[in-house]
């Protein structure tokens, strides 16, 4: 992306998180923010910044990769970029679902839900071990069909900016249509829950329609106000820690583990998975929470 353009979009998100914070402090609209977490965030993000400055390059060499690989050559037109904005919002679910089903991706991808607030600064949470693990290659197939590694990047920027206004308690529901077809504020809250009804789902970049598609979606529930964090939180606003945790606790289950079977279930299982079974993931936690329904009911 051009610098100038980026700094002044860097710019309007910083002022954009000011001003909800403001009018939160002074009741004018929905909005709390506590000053330490949004500095950890804040900090994730420009950690975030200068990991990708030194590592777009393995991204770019990657993804260059496969576009010289090409099946097939084009001129980028109008119907070109509608096309690449589909296929990055549908590689964008499955590359997010994966973050949040295999524990390897789930460790790069867990700081952006480790925050227990939900404001304009929670986007601001991202990783810093992405890159380095390859949550980048869902996008190699795109490579393939002809799109340039610099127009592939250029989509992903302009889906995550789409994503950053959705960390927002200050907007409601929108209008019928649009929470039908968009990912919206009130989707994305969902998303960021810990209650058992809300875990795992809606993982759409732009286009809800994947998670109606593929079974994954939720609506948010007034008689269910989300409740913002990980199962296990970390209660932490050290960088470092909210960066590395989840890798830490996978090295130190890794080391006692004996088995082949415990490491590729440790490694690349669901998160909270145990060999002997007495792991929590967000099914055994989904499933105890419905029993219980059904007995109260
Ligand atoms: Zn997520
Ligand atoms: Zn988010």
């Amino acid at each position: 992306m051009h610098l100038s353009l980026a700094y002044w979009l860097l710019i309007g998100r910083v002022s954009a998180i000011a001003l909800e914070a403001v009018l939160g402090a002074r009741g004018v609209i929905r909005a709390h923010y506590e000053w330490k977490d949004t500095l950890a965030s804040l900090t994730m993000r420009a950690g975030n910044i200068a990991v990708n400055l030194l590592m777009t390059g393995i991204m770019f060499g990657g993804l260059q990769w496969a576009y010289e690989h090409r099946v097939i050559s084009f001129e980028m037109s109008a119907l070109a970029w509608v096309v690449l904005f589909v296929l990055d919002d549908f590689t964008y679910y499955w590359f997010h679902r994966i973050s949040h089903e295999c524990r390897f991706w789930w460790a790069a991808h867990v700081n952006h839900h480790s925050s227990q607030h939900y404001n304009l600064s929670t986007a601001a949470r991202q990783s810093w071990t992405g890159i380095l693990v390859g949550t980048w290659m869902p996008w190699i197939p795109l490579g393939f069909l002809g799109f340039t590694p610099t127009a592939i990047l250029a989509m992903q920027s302009i889906n995550l900016f789409y994503q950053f206004w959705l960390h927002t308690e200050a907007v409601d529901r929108l209008p019928g249509w649009f929470e039908a077809v968009f990912n919206t504020p009130s989707h994305h809250r969902v998303h960021h829950a810990s209650n058992p009804r809300y875990l795992d789902r809606n993982y759409a970049g732009v286009l809800m329609i994947w998670d109606r598609w593929f079974g994954t979606f939720v609506v948010e529930r007034a008689d269910d106000p989300p409740r913002y964090g990980i199962l296990h939180n970390i209660e932490t606003y050290n960088p470092l820690r909210i960066a590395f945790h989840e890798w830490l606790a996978m090295g130190s289950e890794v080391r006692r583990v004996r088995s082949l079977r415990g490491f590729i279930g440790t490694v690349f299982g669901l998160p909270g998975w145990r060999a002997d079974g007495s792991g929590v993931t967000s099914d055994s936690v989904r499933a105890e929470w419905r029993r219980a329904m059904e007995t109260t009911a």
